[in-house]
């Protein structure tokens, strides 16, 4: 593969590990690194590249792949696609690829940390250590509790192997058939959504952002869900709708939710502003992916991908 690269144009447009800047460079790629471009000078410059890396906060929509008339290859530095137009790009023969296992641990790590936090509201704990307040904040044990795993994928399922090992009770909700996965892994499957967020002490989420998961927990599946239920988001912030978890906490349904992600980072509306510096809200600002050992697989991965899609879309042997 190596010479027949050599030349092509790579524009990298949000912050990555430098191994992929580094493989990149070695396969004789011409590599511009612009972590933080902004849109306007993304649209201008992007017609001289031949492939583009990105992770989540740049938008590839039709605008950006009609301007790059060059492009041959978007590569995602991550999972989730939901930044990116597959439509559009499959329309312009444009190959898209990722990285879709290599943050799951982390992912799941982080959903299980949260859900800790959530449970012993180390937050409120933190907050009054800070301010030299010696009080006591009352917990919940997770030890015989039923978590709901709303998306039983690649994290679903590892969240539900470690919180097995805590001694929680795993209900799996998923649009797939998850049975044998879920046989595997002691947990009862169920196709309904209602059913699952019924049974659930705590309720964590791993599905996609797609026009059938926005706003998937909302008025209705809050109000159904048991009062007190802790609920976790490291999916993307879109999957819940903000209005209506701030409602669920101050009607006392939700008794703690812990977030990774919003659908506007950093918080955008009156509403994500107000979960934002709620007391029982617990939000991290999108570090699901964010450890060395997930970052260095994503880079590993993705640039092996980005070789070997421009190799396959120029023809190299
Ligand atoms: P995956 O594709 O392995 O699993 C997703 C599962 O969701 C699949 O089993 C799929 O069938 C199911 N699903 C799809 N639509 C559904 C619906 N309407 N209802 C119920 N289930 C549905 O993906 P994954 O690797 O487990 O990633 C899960 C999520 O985590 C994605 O949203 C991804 O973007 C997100 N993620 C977040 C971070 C972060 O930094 N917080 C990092 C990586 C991934």
């Amino acid at each position: 593969m190596r010479g027949c690269l050599k030349g092509l144009r790579v524009l990298i447009t949000d912050p990555v590990d430098d191994l992929i800047l580094e493989t990149l460079h070695g396969a004789g790629l011409e590599v511009d690194y612009r972590p933080t471009i902004s849109r306007g000078e993304l649209l201008n410059i992007v017609e001289g590249y031949d492939a583009l890396v990105v992770r989540s906060r740049t938008r590839v929509d039709r605008e950006v792949l009609e301007r790059a008339r060059r492009l041959k290859v978007v590569a995602r530095a991550g999972v989730g696609l939901d930044n990116i137009d597959l439509r559009v790009a499959s329309e312009r023969g444009v190959r898209v690829v990722n990285a879709p296992a290599a943050a799951t641990q982390s992912v799941a790590e982080l959903t299980i940390g949260l859900l800790i936090a959530a449970a012993r509201r180390l937050a409120e704990s933190m907050e009054l250590a800070r301010r030299g307040v010696w009080k006591k904040v009352l917990g919940t044990e997770l030890y015989g509790k039923t978590l709901a795993v709303i998306g039983f994928g690649r994290i679903g399922r590892r969240v539900a192997q470690i919180a097995k090992a805590i001694g929680m009770e795993i209900v799996a909700y998923d649009v797939v058939n998850i049975d044998e996965h879920a046989v595997k892994l002691g947990a009862v499957p169920v196709y309904d959504l209602y059913e699952a967020l019924r049974k659930a002490d705590a309720v964590t989420l791993h599905v996609p952002l797609t026009p059938k998961t926005r706003h998937l927990i909302s008025w209705e599946e809050i109000r159904t869900m048991k009062p007190g239920v802790i609920l976790v988001n490291t999916s993307r912030g879109a999957v819940v709708d903000a209005e209506a978890l701030l409602w669920g906490i101050e009607e006392g349904i939700i008794g703690a939710a812990a977030l990774d992600v919003l659908e506007h980072e950093p918080p955008a509306t009156e509403a994500e502003r107000k979960l934002a510096e709620h007391p029982r809200v617990i939000l991290t600002t999108h570090i699901g992916a964010s450890t060395v050992e997930a970052q260095r697989r994503v880079a590993e991965e993705t640039a092996r991908k980005l070789l070997e899609a421009l190799a396959e879309a120029v023809g190299c042997p």
